[in-house]
């Protein structure tokens, strides 16, 4: 299995971005209502998702790099049961990736304060580390003035699903492990849609963009309000699918074991959990 997953709103509750933004217009009434002016025109096909972002960070505008990243790092909160959730990755040794189109040096600073050890400094949890991906800016120290460089060059600045592509690719190219990982993704947003359209389990935030666009587009998802939920389902689907792989491990070359973590996970609080195998 290989986790991915997006950063705000997924995994932190607050967007850093809006709590600058609140600091250079004056208050966070101002900047929510700045935010919604910029992104309105997102969410109707008007404007890129990038577009948008740089509309937004243009507006940092005469605040210093050391009070603006302070500012950014200060406001993330990160779901308290998160940490808990990462000693399960590795207990399980499995990595994380974080995807974003915010910036990267935020949300490695934030974890950083959340969970201490993540780097691998300390021995006992260096086989699970946290990688991150983001965008990054260009700071002008005479003129106060802030650029987003974009993780590449797609109309969001990010596409996210390019790495879950790359992932499967890789397994894909051994013969040991193709068609038995399952690519795990975790969202909330617009900009998660393509992510959870090629990975092999979704969980999507309970009543988020991405939640509703599932169901528009037929994607099927588990939904989560936090990771001790998560936590909760995955550790029960690892009992399950190791039982069946325990019972099963004479014909386990006739399983289609992405097909039985999809069912056990999107099923398994239901009495009638039936493990799906093509003999
Ligand atoms: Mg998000």
């Amino acid at each position: 299995m290989m986790f991915f997953s997006d950063f705000d709103g997924t995994i932190s509750h607050s967007d850093p971005v809006v709590e600058l933004l609140a600091l250079a217009v004056g208050s966070r009434a101002k900047a929510l209502a700045l935010t919604r002016e910029i992104m309105l025109p997102v969410a109707r096909q008007q404007r890129t998702y990038r577009e948008g972002f740089d509309l937004a960070v243009a507006n940092f505008a005469g605040i210093d790099e050391t009070t603006g990243l302070k500012t950014m790092v200060d406001a993330v909160h990160i779901d308290s049961t998160f940490s808990h959730f990462y000693d399960f990755c590795h207990s399980v040794h499995i990595p994380f990736v974080i995807l974003s189109s915010g910036f990267a040096n935020v949300i490695e600073k934030s974890l950083d304060l959340f969970l201490p050890n993540r780097s691998g400094a300390s021995t006992s949890r260096s086989s699970t580390k946290i990688s991150v991906v983001g965008s990054s800016y260009a700071h002008d120290k005479s003129q106060l003035l802030w650029k987003v460089r974009h993780v590449d060059d797609s109309p969001i600045g990010h596409d996210k699903s390019v790495h879950l592509v790359k992932a499967r690719n890789t397994i894909n190219t051994n013969v040991k492990l193709r068609g038995r990982v399952p690519i795990v993704y975790f969202g909330d947003g617009l900009n998660d849609i393509g992510p959870a359209e090629v990975a092999d389990i979704v969980f999507a935030k309970a009543g988020s963009s991405l939640d509703k666009q599932c169901t528009r587009r037929g994607i099927q998802r588990r939904t989560f309000r936090d990771f001790a939920e998560v936590e909760d389902v995955l550790g029960q689907a690892f009992l399950i699918v190791n039982k069946l792989i325990e019972d099963q491990s004479d014909r386990l070359r006739d399983i289609d074991l992405i097909r039985t973590w999809r069912d056990v996970i999107y099923t398994y609080d239901r009495a009638d959990i039936k493990v799906d195998s093509k003999m």
